[in-house]
């Protein structure tokens, strides 16, 4: 059990609370389901990308999918191996391909045509042999919220199967461009295995037909998205994701590569936020509380649901939508919950908050980003400052 309390007490609120035992659980797990494969982990970063909490997957043997070359260098920083990195992602500066290329990460993931003339160009540019693969668009359903659905010919992602050919043979030919990997990922907290099976059998299919044209893949990527567990939903269990997948590739002779973010963090994270106020607005009842959507902008974005707790409370409960400070009503933590009377200072925990908190916090309403701890084998440590108003204005004081 984390001593919340205390950990409030000491670093304040709001705060983010990492169980780095629980991470490394949930990394046993997932890469144990594909054991007696080559398999590679590879942490979606975005997820959560607090350079420790990087550098707690690299130690276990992960890799890192990053989108952007700010990630890549994260990755770097932590210490992730160059060969465990893959660079994905719609739109890639020129810039950013140059420094992966030269930073000799595994391979890009390329996600159009047009790119894959960029990635092209650069290589030469360099003399270099730009490893890639081909980010496919299945259009799968998902089955997901439409704000993280990505498998959809209706969503930017990836290229459709005839383009993905196109591509391959292209640089089957180009001597600058060596490809060794094929690419899917259609959407994220998916909870069905069938949508992902399809995706996988499209995508393994394809990967045969390209091997009947002599060209031959390493590299089998069937991107991140396994579902977690927020509230109640029945979600999909690491063996059956990886049968599914043993299933669709019928003894494929390849690499796997997953990309996990969400299913190694977000039911590891915790954000811990105190009451300010209770206040009544005719029948309606808020609690207002120190935490905000710029620290945890899932329930403003989606209307994620996060489960909340308050801490060491008893009595009787009633309707009431947890609030912020942040002056938009859709700044909001949960609508119309369960909770008893609160006081100035009580605690409240927020579940669920390891994927996709901190990382999309912002400094609207010029508010520091909170201060993010690790707690590890009953210890807990500081992975990160929180903000000053100091840190807030550095790059603007200068041109008062
Ligand atoms: C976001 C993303 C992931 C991780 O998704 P999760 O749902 O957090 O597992 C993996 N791969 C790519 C390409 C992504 O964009």
């Amino acid at each position: 059990m984390i001593p919340f309390q205390p950990l409030a007490n000491t670093y304040g609120t709001p705060l983010y609370v990492y169980d780095f035992d629980a991470m490394q659980s949930q990394y046993h797990e997932l890469k144990e389901a594909f054991r007696g494969r080559k398999s590679i982990l590879a942490y979606a970063v975005k997820a959560n990308s607090n350079l420790s909490v990087i550098k707690h997957f690299a130690s276990l043997g992960a890799g890192a999918d990053c989108v952007s070359i700010g990630e890549v260098r994260r990755a770097l920083l932590a210490g992730v191996p160059p060969y465990k990195i893959l660079f994905s992602g719609v739109g890639k500066r020129d810039e950013e391909i140059r420094e992966a290329m030269i930073s000799d990460i595994l391979y890009i993931n390329v996600e159009s045509e047009a790119e894959l003339g960029r990635v092209e160009m650069i290589a030469k540019e360099l003399g270099k042999v730009a490893r890639i693969s081909i980010r496919v668009n299945p259009n799968i359903d998902p089955q997901t919220h439409p704000y993280i659905s990505t498998g959809l010919h209706d969503n930017k992602f990836g290229v459709d199967l005839e383009t993905a050919k196109r591509m391959y043979i292209r640089s089957k030919h180009a001597t600058a461009l060596e490809a060794v990997g094929i690419h899917f990922h259609i959407g994220s907290q998916l909870t069905q295995l069938e949508p992902i099976y399809e995706a996988a059998v499209i995508v393994a299919d394809l990967m045969r037909s390209l091997s009947a044209i002599d060209v031959n893949l390493k590299f089998f990527d069937i991107g991140g998205g396994v579902g977690v567990c927020y509230n109640d939903e029945v979600t999909i269990t690491p063996y059956d994701y990886a049968q599914a997948i043993l299933g669709a590739l019928k003894g494929l002779d390849v690499t796997i590569i997953s990309e996990p973010g969400r299913f190694l963090t977000a039911n590891a994270g915790y954000f811990l936020t105190k009451v300010l106020y209770e206040k009544r607005n005719g029948e309606k009842r808020f609690v207002v509380v120190d935490g905000a959507m710029n620290d945890l902008l899932r329930p403003s974005l989606y209307k994620a649901y996060h489960r909340i707790e308050a801490l060491d409370k008893v009595g009787e409960e009633s309707v009431a939508d947890i609030v912020g400070p942040v002056c938009e009503s859709g700044d909001f933590l949960a609508k119309a919950t369960l909770l008893p009377m609160m006081e100035h200072n009580d605690l409240l925990v927020v579940h669920s908050a390891g994927a996709y908190g901190f990382g999309m916090g912002s400094n609207y309403n010029t508010r520091g980003r909170s201060a993010e701890i690790a707690y590890q084998k009953g210890e807990a440590r500081m992975i990160r400052a929180r903000e000053t108003f100091e840190d807030l204005i550095a790059l603007e004081r200068e041109y008062l």
